[in-house]
């Protein structure tokens, strides 16, 4: 039976230059791996059987309404500019209107080749297709915003990657959009204003209906992002490929390919093996997101009528953007410590115990939660660095109202701790799905104790360390 969604698509009403029609290349054998029936059912996706979803959800079936199509962007990818990326793995296969009136896009991602896959097969593996799946709904449930996954499908197919064969699959996920800081690039790029001012109204009108002017666009994917980025930081999280085809519009995190979570805190922490310099080290994060608005205020230039005078304004805005993200920054690091509204006065109490913690080789999550049951010291190499440290800290605390529910709702008991995530790829590679879905159900509350998986909160031992992770494209 085909699946009913009720597709209201607005992507492919724009002008043809913004995409290619394309179908997906069907798969042998589609297999449902997993399939997010709360967030279908927000969506308005009525249940069905596993069959009919993994028909759909590989590419195979395609569903009434929906006008599958690769979308095109550019971007700068560790700096250097790319003029034309695009989905080269993935489909748009329409979008639909949520139970609470939000638009929200449906992609395929290994749906298979597009003509933007440049020498790439247009396929995913298992690999990643689960990574995305468990890391996405976990960023969910932390409370960050985050593009979802609705559906996992083996396809039955091989992929081939520098490991040889592995099992192929297709991640089904839904975001606000699927617009870039490269989408804008795209059309600057190629001088074509019309369709940057197409490009602008289609924004403006789906996700920022109430602002007036590239600038003020501008300000509010700023103001997004810098939270966004905080948000990042306060839960120990790294991106790894903030190239500006990975940065939404939105403000969503989108794109999880070689992303990690921190075990033992330093700033300075990279996964990504293609990450040779650094660029996007944890705590570089905060300087690139700045770099890539950067970007996108350079994209929106040729929108505006007096261009000299638009360049002093956006600059204006990216160069008060480190103090946004300082702001958003303290905030959330303020709760992780018990501070509800953190003020600047407080930033070197946040400051000093990070350095401590870096000092000391503390486990970032479990220092955090520590603090409320009592347990951060253990964390620390040397103990005494905690303890000249607290005084001044509950000293502070004292003149906050609850800092024990502050910090139980800011700081996570449980993260996807990369080594689990290997792991759980490892087993599901063999057959093995239960760490997975154990995994995932942890995950769903990150911030609620569960004494039965407390062995998931164990940081690695050297031997378990995963040192990096791959694109896995
Ligand atoms: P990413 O770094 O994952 O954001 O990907 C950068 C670009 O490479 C995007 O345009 C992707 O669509 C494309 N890409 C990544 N993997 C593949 C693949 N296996 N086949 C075709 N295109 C790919
Ligand atoms: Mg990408």
């Amino acid at each position: 039976m085909t699946l009913e969604i009720p597709f209201q698509n607005s992507y492919a009403q724009l002008p043809a230059r913004f995409y290619t029609r394309q179908s997906a290349l069907a798969v042998r054998a589609p297999r449902l791996i997993q399939f997010n029936r709360e967030l279908a059912s927000e969506l308005g996706i009525p249940d069905t059987p596993d069959a009919d979803l993994a028909r759909t959800f590989s590419g195979n079936d395609v569903p009434q309404g929906a006008a599958p199509l690769a979308q095109v962007y550019a971007g700068h990818q560790f700096g250097g500019f790319s003029p034309q990326l695009g989905d080269g793995r993935a489909l748009l296969l329409g979008e639909v209107i949520d139970r609470t009136g939000q638009r929200r896009d449906i992609q395929l991602k290994g749906s298979g080749p597009t003509p933007y896959s440049r020498m790439g097969d247009g396929r995913a593996w298992l690999g990643p297709v689960l990574r995305e799946y468990l890391v996405s709904e976990a960023m969910h449930a932390l409370g960050l915003p985050t593009t979802r996954a609705l559906a996992a499908v083996e396809t039955g197919e091989p992929v081939y990657r520098e490991a040889g064969g592995l099992p192929g699959a297709v991640l089904t996920r839904v975001a606000a959009s699927h617009l870039r800081v490269g989408t804008f690039q795209y059309f600057a790029a190629r001088r074509d204003v019309e369709g940057l001012k197409a490009l602008y109204d289609y924004t403006v009108a789906r996700h920022y209906p109430l602002i007036e002017g590239p600038a003020h666009l501008l300000a509010e994917v700023i103001r997004r992002q810098a939270r966004l980025v905080a948000g990042w930081l306060s839960v120990g999280f790294i991106h790894g490929v903030m190239n500006t085809d990975n940065t939404a519009i939105s403000g969503e995190t989108i794109d999880y390919g070689p992303c990690a979570f921190m075990d033992t805190y330093h700033p300075q922490t990279v996964f990504s093996s293609i990450d040779t310099r650094g660029r996007y080290a944890y705590d570089n994060q905060a300087h690139v997101i700045v770099w890539n608005m950067a970007q996108l205020a350079t994209a929106l230039v040729p929108l505006m009528p007096d261009q000299a005078e638009a360049i002093e304004d956006f600059t204006a805005l990216v160069h008060a953007m480190p103090d946004q993200i300082e702001v958003e920054w303290r905030r959330a690091f303020g709760r992780k410590i018990g501070i509800a509204e953190a003020t600047a006065q407080d930033a070197p109490l946040i400051a000093d115990l990070l350095a401590r913690m870096a000092e000391g080789r503390a486990d970032f999550t479990n220092t955090f939660r520590g603090l409320i049951d009592g347990t951060a010291r253990d964390q620390f190499l040397d103990r005494a660095a905690f303890d000249t440290w607290e005084p001044l800290w509950r000293a502070r605390i004292a003149q906050e109202d609850n800092p024990e529910a502050v910090m139980r709702a800011a700081n996570p008991a449980f993260i996807p701790r990369n080594h689990r995530v290997e792991h759980m790829i490892e087993s599901a590679v063999a057959g093995d799905y239960a760490p997975f879905q154990r995994l995932l159900r942890v995950l769903a509350h990150p911030y609620v104790d569960q004494p039965e998986a407390d062995n998931l909160k164990r940081p690695p031992t050297p031997a378990e360390v995963v040192e990096n992770t791959f694109c896995g494209t």
